[in-house]
């Protein structure tokens, strides 16, 4: 493996200690709460995510509102990582607050549908070129109830992924190609010990057309489930033609076509699928579309809805199919949604957000070059992120090559000692709609002084 680390290993690791010492210094209230979260939350953290951010202990939130996060010892960070994209639009935006302000005294769960849903049904519509629409609560869920409608529908039992793709935490989705070309899992954490990767998966690169079709022609696969870009694994971009080609591979092989757009709805207000006319079978989405709060939807054509109804839609009694949740489509996160759609993920937010991203994109090539860095910065909508790698990555493998760990950490710890955050587990950085242009040339300047310092070497 090439190494495009830049600084030595022993400079690394000094320039580590000053920055824990710094980090440790600005937030003795955080390492103290998390001392004591130990007593009750395992590892200290409510989920496990909270706790891989690499410094020594998590930063407890005090409040987050618009783009900013204050925390329990009073430190105000620029926050770009924006829940991982749950706050895209900024944190607790103010329509969608108000709605659920005036919705949480009018009934947040009743098993019965509202009018909102109707109003959330023929938005999305509008926006992603799909007629109809089902509610779930989060876009694991989303994925999953559309992995079982496919398998029902065509009655095949495999799902195809993009190597090193993210979709939730749905078993099927986690194998990855192992060094022996084997399906193996990333983690030793097996949740079907036993069983073999390949039972129910087909892996390929993402912009394989080749493998593709080569999978695809067993005839198992019910769907293929995929970024438009591959978000999770740094950031692929398609090449020239690549989603046409999945497209025709998918009607011709008769798998059913699935778009997750969970993460690239940031590259406009119908997402990937609008901006670039892709001609999905589904889309899912979850995250930011209520602005935070728990709800995912997803989207068919008329086709799969027939299709869904010939077989077994209207047969149903109590959900024969898997496919619900007791909690799912409640009016509260649907007013929510409705709310967020209407006012705070308009075509004038994406404007901002998307010119925010090309300014900070520019501002980070131009600070490479003035350091003479390998790295390059991948931009997509309102998103970009910038790897350790002089090109931009081909497809998951190559991208996931080149993470390097300890630098990941190392730089996000500098960043937040000087009150910036962007995503951990990778260089994500999302631009919401009310950051500024100070704001965002902040963030370069910062971006800059590491890098200038890194390669003092
Ligand atoms: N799809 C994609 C593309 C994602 O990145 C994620 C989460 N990072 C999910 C689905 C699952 O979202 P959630 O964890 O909110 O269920």
């Amino acid at each position: 493996k090439t190494s495009y680390r830049v600084v030595s290993d022993a400079r690394l690791v000094e320039l580590r200690d000053r920055e824990n010492r710094l980090f440790l210094e600005r937030t003795p209230a955080s390492q103290k709460t998390f001392e004591r979260a130990h007593e009750m939350l395992l590892n200290g953290v409510p989920m496990p995510w909270m706790g891989d951010w690499g410094t020594s202990h998590p930063i407890f939130v005090k409040k987050a509102q618009g783009n900013k996060i204050t925390d329990i010892d009073g430190n105000e960070y620029l926050d770009f990582c924006l829940g991982d994209t749950g706050a895209m639009f900024g944190h607790s935006p103010e329509p969608t607050a108000a709605a659920v302000a005036d919705q949480v005294r009018h009934g947040i769960t009743t098993m019965l549908p509202s009018e909102s849903a109707l109003a959330i049904g023929s938005e999305l519509g509008r926006r992603f070129g799909l007629p109809f629409w089902q509610v779930a609560m989060t876009a694991t869920e989303a994925n999953r109830y559309v992995l079982r409608i496919c398998r029902a529908l065509t009655g095949r039992h495999k799902v195809l992924v993009m190597n090193e793709c993210y979709h939730g935490s749905i078993d099927e989705t986690l194998p990855h190609i192992g060094p022996t070309g084997k399906l193996e899992l990333r983690s030793d954490f097996d949740m079907n010990p036993g069983v073999p990767k390949d039972a129910l998966t087909r892996v390929v690169e993402f912009n394989d057309v080749a493998a593709l079709e080569k999978e695809l022609a067993h005839g198992d696969v019910a769907c293929v489930l995929a970024e438009p870009i591959m978000t999770n694994c740094g950031m692929v971009l398609p090449a020239q033609g690549y989603h046409q080609a999945l497209r025709e591979l998918c009607t011709r092989y008769g798998s059913i076509l699935v778009i997750d757009e969970t993460h690239t709805l940031s590259t406009g207000p119908g997402g990937y699928t609008a901006a670039y006319g892709l001609k999905p079978d589904f889309v899912t989405l979850g995250k930011s579309i209520a602005g935070g709060i728990p709800v995912a939807v997803y989207g068919f054509t008329r086709e799969i809805a027939d299709r869904i109804n010939a077989s077994f839609g209207r047969k149903s009694v109590s959900d024969p199919m898997g496919i619900g949740g007791t909690l799912s489509g409640n009016m509260f996160a649907i007013r929510a949604m409705e709310a967020t759609l209407k006012h705070v993920a308009t075509d004038e937010a994406f404007e901002r957000m998307i010119a925010g991203q090309n300014r900070l994109s520019d501002g980070l090539d131009a600070a490479l070059k003035r350091y003479d860095i390998p790295w390059s910065v991948t931009r997509s909508g309102a998103r970009c992120e910038l790897q350790f790698m002089p090109r931009l990555p081909r497809n998951g493998s190559e991208a996931k090559a080149q993470f390097d760990w300890e630098l990941i950490y190392y730089t996000h710890l500098y960043l937040a000692n000087r009150g910036i955050l962007i995503t951990p587990f990778h260089n994500m950085m999302l631009i919401p709609p009310m950051a500024t242009d100070d704001q965002i040339d902040t963030l370069v300047q910062v971006w800059s002084d590491c890098m200038a310092e890194l390669s003092t070497r």
